[in-house]
């Protein structure tokens, strides 16, 4: 091995990376060169200066600001996740809706072609009588569809879910306006 491998492993050895074969050639090594013996004392003596050395100790108030800090990190992390999810499950809710709304109206237009009142069309829009007697029919059946729709327990459960939204949004609305008070941190702490 050349020199410079010696010089290499010797600050290995220093961090207490090395075998005690690696450790054995460098000293059978260091026997017999000087320029790496020396090396090798320059290292060990910059070693002891460091192990000697007081530990560098934080600022006053460093761990009560770090504290702090994490704490305020953690808080505005979980009110991210509730936001999100409450985002996720409006968006359901307003998919919902939308599946809804399509079905309810594609069965209202199945049982407007079913009364064939839109193949009658202009022909009742003529006969007065005949169109009064349609558009009371028509208001029944869009009556019938909406009282169904209301009865219908999705439609409850909807309800029920939209209010808890309601609830929950203008709970983080008021916290994030109101709870923007500055941080105080006790420097002596
Ligand atoms: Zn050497």
């Amino acid at each position: 091995m050349k020199c410079d491998t010696y010089r290499e492993q010797m600050s290995l050895w220093i961090d207490s990376q090395l075998t005690q074969d690696e450790i054995r050639r460098i000293e059978a090594h260091t026997a017999t060169c000087q320029a790496c013996r020396s090396a090798l004392d320059a290292l060990h003596r910059v070693d002891r200066l460091l192990v000697s050395a007081p530990m560098m100790s934080p600022a006053p108030g460093f761990s009560a600001r770090f504290q702090v800090k994490l704490v305020a990190r953690r808080r505005r992390r979980r009110t991210w996740a509730g936001v999100a999810t409450l985002m996720l499950a409006t968006l359901a809710l307003l998919m919902g809706a939308i599946i809804v709304v399509g079905i309810s109206g594609l069965a209202l237009w199945q049982s407007l072609s079913a009364s064939g009142l839109l193949t009658q069309g202009i022909g009742l829009l003529l006969d007065l009588g005949k169109a009064l007697a349609a558009s009371l029919r028509l208001t029944w059946l869009v009556i019938d569809a909406l009282s169904r729709g209301l009865r219908h327990p999705l439609f409850i459960a909807y309800t029920v879910l939209t209010a808890l939204l309601v609830v929950a949004w203008t709970q983080i609305v008021t916290r994030r306006v109101f709870a923007r008070r500055p941080v105080t941190v006790n420097s002596h702490g």
